[in-house]
């Protein structure tokens, strides 16, 4: 296998623990917890892997700002700029969205700031444009700019889940099942990927957060296979070797439903685990489900794979829906 240049940032291996009382209250499998939440980086999550390969990508060429974007709470954009912190880069984050509506500077967004990265705000649809100004002109005024693919999900990125999977199979632990909230598709094409390498054969279902599987399916598989060409190795995914639940996007991305903000409860009253309003909460609301519909059997070992983004617990326009 071809190694990949890759920085050390994250505490690994992460811990996974055993989740009894959740089970118990639930009736239903045997739950395990992968705590990706606890990588270290400035509140952690699954980005800081991906980050560990992409920063190396950037320091080998040579460059001196990171730049990326994502939504007002983007988890990924406050692990970029605690990264471009850490190792001495200038940090310009692209944010989709308008500040004044989501009560003031809170808990990412705050982050952000705090790391001193520098903001540039856009729309939903401009955003790919305002990238594109915002990386041209920093390169014509010297920054030596290097691009942080949405979500950390390039192959370089997404490989960091293939070394993930490996990681948890040396931990001795080999759930039927591993569940997880996907969304750029990253994790998902990096675990697929580490499944056929590695020697997995359980199942590794994403729930998506605001994709249909139809699309994400394709994409993950599109993305596997390019991790897989990184690192010379011959695997042919296909989008339909992929799972994706795509029944839990409700009113869509970051609106939580209320299975979801119970499905937060629930972990953090049974476990003391915290969970997040916008991925994790929305994943675990459909792994219950799942239980609940027998697509997960209550006989089976269920490991949930913390993504992190716990600050978004503290955002302003969750504050209601989260105390109510
Ligand atoms: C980004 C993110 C995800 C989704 O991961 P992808 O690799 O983009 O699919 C899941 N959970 C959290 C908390 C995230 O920040």
């Amino acid at each position: 296998m071809q190694q990949l240049p890759r920085i050390r940032i994250a505490q690994l291996p992460t811990p996974v623990e055993k989740m009894p009382r959740l089970a118990a209250a639930i009736g239903g499998p045997i739950f395990s917890i992968k705590r990706d939440d606890l990588t270290s980086l400035a509140f952690g999550g699954n980005k800081t892997r991906k980050l560990e390969f992409l920063i190396a990508e950037a320091q080998a060429n040579g460059a001196k700002t990171l730049i990326t974007t994502g939504a007002v709470q983007s988890n990924h954009c406050r692990q970029t700029a605690a990264a471009a912190a850490r190792f001495g880069f200038a940090c310009i984050l692209v944010l989709a969205g308008n500040p004044t509506l989501d009560q003031g500077v809170t808990a990412n967004l705050l982050l952000d700031q705090l790391l001193g990265a520098e903001i540039v705000w856009t729309t939903r649809q401009e955003r790919d444009q305002t990238l594109d100004a915002v990386f041209k002109e920093a390169w014509s005024k010297g920054k030596r700019p290097y691009l942080v693919p949405y979500g950390g999900s390039s192959p370089v990125g997404a490989a960091a889940y293939a070394f993930a999977l490996q990681e948890l199979l040396e931990q001795g632990v080999r759930p039927d099942t591993i569940v997880f909230a996907t969304s750029s598709g990253g994790t998902q094409a990096g675990l697929a990927i580490g499944k056929e390498l590695f020697g997995y054969s359980g199942r590794i279902m994403g729930i998506s957060i605001d994709e249909s599987a139809t699309d994400l399916k394709s994409r993950v598989a599109n993305l596997g296979n390019q991790i897989a060409d990184l690192l010379n190795e011959k695997i042919n995914l296909k989008p339909d070797d992929i799972l994706v639940y795509d029944q839990y996007l409700g009113k869509g991305y970051g609106i939580p439903a209320p299975e979801e903000i119970d499905a937060v409860r629930l972990f953090a009253r049974t476990e003391g685990i915290l969970l997040d309003p916008v991925y994790t909460g929305r994943a675990a609301a459909g792994m219950l489900d799942l239980v609940r519909q027998g697509e997960i059997a209550s006989g089976e070992q269920v490991l949930f794979w913390h993504t992190g983004g716990n600050p978004a617990l503290f955002a302003g326009r969750y504050q209601d829906i989260l105390t109510e």
